[in-house]
């Protein structure tokens, strides 16, 4: 069960700070919209500054003065551990949760939290192999390094996979000895206040993690500013991104940001095209092309783009679309109204730009889509690489078809952008596979897949798409600081006047 505070129509849900279920210090909610319905569910918690004050300092006394900042790291891992077991054993429900807030697929959703466990089980296993260094110093001195946690982390998550956002946060930072507090998005906050309810049975002391829901500005802002924060991990667009990147540099704050893409899916002569016409539907319209990894940017080498368009085309119209809780559903609603239009919008102005409509653009007309925020599944062929089409993320099922006629030209189109965050490429031919991995500019280049991620392999963004990594050993460095310890072996200390 949510935690809720009265038994009206709608279920009322409460943050988590300091270990306690606390109402909003505005007394306000927030309706929170299941996207294939188009109604209210539940209502979440209107936080503001005074909510993001009372967390940050339950943060800061749990990692100054509570237990958890003098836990060996050993016995952290252990609850890490059970908090990962438990998300195990609830995996369905937390998948129905979020589903009802996103339109997310309940397969994919099922698959999804069943893999989240193994972030917070890598990160444990982690814990306590941090180790610091004994450098060979030239000085009469024994000096070493000792890794060690930041202090309070704030986490702000977007909307599209908001558990497993959360998680790649969350698992890290609280391996590595810090405190959190989590803002997840307004539209999907249900299942970070469903987790809270395991951290509390996994047995965190209280304010090692904590929860407080609401609008960005009024209550994730006052995370980032607050002068106890120590470090910012966001996901989420570029431009509320670099925003908070400036406010956190008022204060000299640590940042890892994971931010916006528009990837290209480069298809060669030569792919398996069976193959690539699967990875290129998955990469756009997975997720309903709601992820920052879409492979929103076909290029196609020009000798097969007819053949190629066909076969894409004829598989796109296979996928069921509907009702995400019907297992065989292929494709869901877009997860609220904004982004609805603004999708919408985008495909207006791929059409003023010029761009032909290759397949879908409208509202779906199956009975079963009734008011939800259905878009078909969109292809636009004849796009250049300067449209708006091609540079804008758009964050929905919307592809853009560009050719290319050889490598080179393939590669400048693919970095003709200002994201850097994937690339698909697809060939069978593997010296093009090497050069072209070498030569895009992106965090992750897939050869002959798509979307894959693991908690061990390093996730992040060039340019505009981000700064940091997340998962794999990498990860959890961007939440440790170095300390370097120097202890004298001399038997007299010598000039003190001259340094060096
Ligand atoms: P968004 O930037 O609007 O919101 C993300 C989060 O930031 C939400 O929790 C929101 O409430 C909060 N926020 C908004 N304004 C804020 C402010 N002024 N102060 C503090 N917090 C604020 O993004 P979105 O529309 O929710 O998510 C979609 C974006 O996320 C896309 O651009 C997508 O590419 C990106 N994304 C990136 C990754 C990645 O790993 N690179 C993963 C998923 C999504």
């Amino acid at each position: 069960m949510l935690q809720t505070v009265d038994a009206g129509a709608l279920p009322r849900l409460r943050m988590y700070v300091g270990g306690e279920w606390v109402e909003p210090a505005s007394g306000t909610w927030l309706e929170t919209v299941d996207p294939f319905t188009a109604k209210p569910w539940a209502l979440i918690p209107r936080g503001n500054a005074e909510d993001a004050d009372r967390a940050v300092r339950a943060a800061h006394a749990a990692f100054r003065t509570g237990p958890w900042g003098k836990m060996h790291p050993s016995k952290r891992a252990r609850i890490l551990f059970r908090l990962a077991d438990l998300i195990e054993e609830n995996a369905d429900a937390l998948a129905e949760i979020e589903v009802r807030d996103n339109g997310r697929l309940l397969a994919e959703m099922r698959h999804q939290i069943r893999y989240v466990p193994n972030w917070f089980r890598y990160y444990a296993g982690l814990a306590d192999k941090i180790e610091g260094t004994v450098h060979p110093c030239d000085k009469p001195a024994l000096s070493f390094s000792r890794p060690e946690p930041l202090g309070v982390c704030v986490a702000i998550v977007p909307w599209n996979a908001p558990l497993l956002l959360l998680t790649l946060k969350a698992a890290p930072a609280l391996a590595a000895g810090n405190t959190l507090v989590i803002k997840p998005a307004e539209y999907t906050s249900a299942t970070a206040l469903k987790l809270m309810e395991l951290v509390e049975q996994a047995g965190f002391p209280p304010g090692v993690v904590n929860v407080v829901t609401g609008l960005g500005p009024e209550v994730g802002e006052p995370l980032v500013t607050h002068p106890l924060t120590r470090h910012l991990g966001f996901t989420g667009s570029t431009r509320t991104g670099a925003h908070l990147y400036a406010l956190a540099a008022k204060d000299v704050k640590r940042v890892s940001l994971e931010l916006g893409g528009k990837s290209p899916n480069i298809v060669f002569a030569d792919a398996d095209l069976d193959n690539a016409v699967r990875g290129v539907v998955g990469g756009i319209f997975g997720a309903t092309g709601q992820t920052c990894i879409a492979g929103s940017r076909l290029l196609v080498h020009a000798k097969i783009h007819d053949a190629f368009l066909d076969r894409l085309i004829a598989f796109t119209k296979t996928a069921r679309i509907g009702d995400p809780r019907n297992l065989e559903t292929k494709i869901g609603p877009i997860a609220n109204s904004m982004q609805y239009e603004k999708v919408l919008g985008y495909i207006d102005i791929a059409r003023q730009e010029g761009a032909e409509l290759a397949l879908g653009g409208r509202r779906p007309e199956a009975a079963e889509c009734g008011e939800g925020f259905f878009i078909e599944p969109t292809i636009f062929t004849g796009v250049r690489n300067a449209m708006r089409i091609a540079q804008e993320e758009v964050f929905g099922p919307v592809l853009s078809a560009l050719t290319f006629e050889d490598e080179d030209e393939a590669v400048a189109i693919a970095n003709d952008s200002e994201f850097g965050l994937a690339a698909g490429v697809w060939t069978s031919d593997m010296k093009v596979a090497l050069r072209m991995s070498e030569k895009l500019e992106a965090g992750s280049v897939w050869i002959n897949t798509y979307r894959d991620i693991s908690y061990t392999t390093p996730f992040g963004g060039y340019k505009k798409s981000g700064i940091g990594r997340e998962n794999g050993i990498e990860g959890i460095r961007e939440y440790l600081q170095t300390k370097a310890v120097w202890i004298s072996t001399a038997a007299e200390i010598p000039n003190p006047f001259v340094i060096g």
